[in-house]
């Protein structure tokens, strides 16, 4: 299997981000293409490794001092045999095509998990928000939406937000949107409450994955009250899985950004989170800042010469990486499970490198994979579309009340197909066989499309 996806991926050469999610996909699916005739499954995967569209573009756009500045766009349309083309758009200046070919492969099958009628796909551009104005980002947000238009609608793709892509940014998107297309519609999730927007969307990435958390926790006989836990990141994922952590009885003792993170011994409580929520979603600071408010917490840099991140160092029980792709390697498996960790919840996206994976699947760490605990995020844009067509809002306890059955669903899918598959307990391949088995069933039932 290892030797056909090489030889899948000849052509995507260089593409590193795409070539790690494909291989973690693919590398766990051959009982089902086991039973496949072989050339249906040669033809499958082909197909299945190949995006639908990927559109590349100029945003050319000028900043406050007048001077002209030019990014690059991306959309990625990766698989829409379930239903409308579906991700995040993300604006970050680490963005190339292949972490887009990444996150777009990675949502195709977190979508199937969801049982939501959704495809797959991902955008964005190298665009770094962070140190521009309001008006500047509403400039961006404006040129890149003059080419995204002629590809996205409600039938058609629905990207919502991602790293560097939040309420602001989505507003002014939309905005755009409405007078390019000179139509109001559901082109795009994560919008206001006032103009199609859901209760709970901010919330749901973040909570979603405490709920998944607590039931896998539970099949141990586990909770989280009293936990000691680890969340990296600050942002929109970390924010609401501190606050579903401290809510659950849980004592979060560290946040970070891209410069480095805190440590507050005596754990992060409701009055400090609202604290970091104003911090970075109003006055748009660096955490470094909280220990200026709270001097008894520490503040570590990132120093790039160490080979591990030191925000997994400090003991604890639980571990939820909340910022991005790649942040738990090696050596910090190998410190983690030195605490012993009892459990690794992937909140971001591919956040574990497969070298941690296995660490943690070798000492029987519970692990959580991405693509099934973060999925509340798309599910409540999934929620936030229905809203739009049926022109109706829900309540905030109906919608949190889905989004706990949407994640014991899918819990259980996980659960399921790896008892069905031979491999019971492990949800990292439950959830591929799951996901996999029916995205590939709607492909082989639509022909050769
Ligand atoms: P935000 O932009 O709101 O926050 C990202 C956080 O991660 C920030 O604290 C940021 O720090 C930090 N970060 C970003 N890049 C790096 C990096 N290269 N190294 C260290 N820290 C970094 O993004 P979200 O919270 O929305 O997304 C976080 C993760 O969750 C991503 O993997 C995303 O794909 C995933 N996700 C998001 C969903 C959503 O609905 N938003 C849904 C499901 C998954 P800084 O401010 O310094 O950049």
């Amino acid at each position: 299997m290892q030797e056909a996806i090489r030889k899948l991926l000849e052509r995507d050469a260089g593409e590193r981000e795409f070539q790690q999610a494909v291989r973690e996909v693919l590398g766990t699916v051959a009982p089902f293409l086991a039973r496949l005739p072989q050339p249906v499954a040669q033809g499958l995967l082909e197909r299945i490794v190949e995006p639908e569209r990927v559109v590349s573009f100029r945003v050319p756009w000028v900043d406050d001092r007048g001077r002209t500045c030019v990014n690059r766009g991306f959309l990625v349309e990766m698989n829409n045999a379930l239903g409308p083309f579906k991700g995040g758009l993300r604006f970050h200046p680490s963005v190339t095509q292949s972490i887009l070919k990444f996150l777009a492969f990675q949502q195709v099958f977190k979508n199937a998990l969801t049982g939501l009628p959704l495809g797959g796909g991902a955008g964005g551009a190298d665009f770094d928000p962070k140190g521009k104005s309001d008006a500047e980002v509403m400039r961006f947000c404006t040129a890149f939406m003059q080419e995204l238009y002629r590809h996205v609608g409600p039938r058609v793709d629905i990207p919502g937000g991602d790293i560097g892509v939040g309420a602001r940014e989505i507003g002014y998107l939309f905005g755009a949107y409405r007078r390019l297309a000179n139509r109001f519609e559901g082109a795009l999730t994560g919008k206001g409450l006032a103009w199609g927007g859901s209760l709970f969307r901010a919330e749901a990435a973040g909570y979603g994955c405490v709920y998944f958390a607590s039931e896998l926790l539970a099949s141990r006989g586990l909770g989280l009250e009293g936990q000691v836990c680890l969340v990296s990141g600050s942002g929109n994922v970390a924010q609401h899985t501190a606050e579903q952590l401290i809510r659950s009885g849980a004592r979060v003792v560290t946040l970070s950004d891209s410069s480095g993170h805190i440590y507050d011994r005596d754990g992060i409580d409701g009055e400090k989170l609202a604290f970091v929520k104003h911090l970075k979603n109003v006055r748009r600071g660096r955490i470094r800042e909280y220990v200026e408010k709270y001097p008894s917490a520490v503040y570590v840099p990132v120093d790039p010469s160490l080979d591990h991140h030191p925000i997994w160092s400090h003991r604890a029980d639980l571990a939820f990486p909340c910022a991005t792709e790649n942040e738990i390697g090696e050596q910090d498996a190998y410190r983690l499970i030195n605490h012993p960790i009892k459990l690794v919840c992937e909140a971001a996206n591919m956040p574990c490198t497969p070298e941690a994976v296995q660490i943690f699947a070798g000492k029987h760490i519970l692990f959580a994979p991405g693509k099934a605990a973060n999925a509340g995020g798309v599910a409540v844009s999934g929620l936030e579309l229905v809203q739009n067509s049926m022109r109706l809002s829900w309540q905030g306890e109906e919608i949190d009340a889905r989004l706990k059955l949407l994640m014991k669903g899918i819990y259980r899918t996980c659960l399921e197909a790896a008892e069905a598959y031979g491999c019971p307990g492990d949800l990292l391949r439950g959830a591929n066989l799951a996901a996999f088995e029916k995205v590939a069933n709607a492909m082989l039932d639509q022909g050769v499309a």
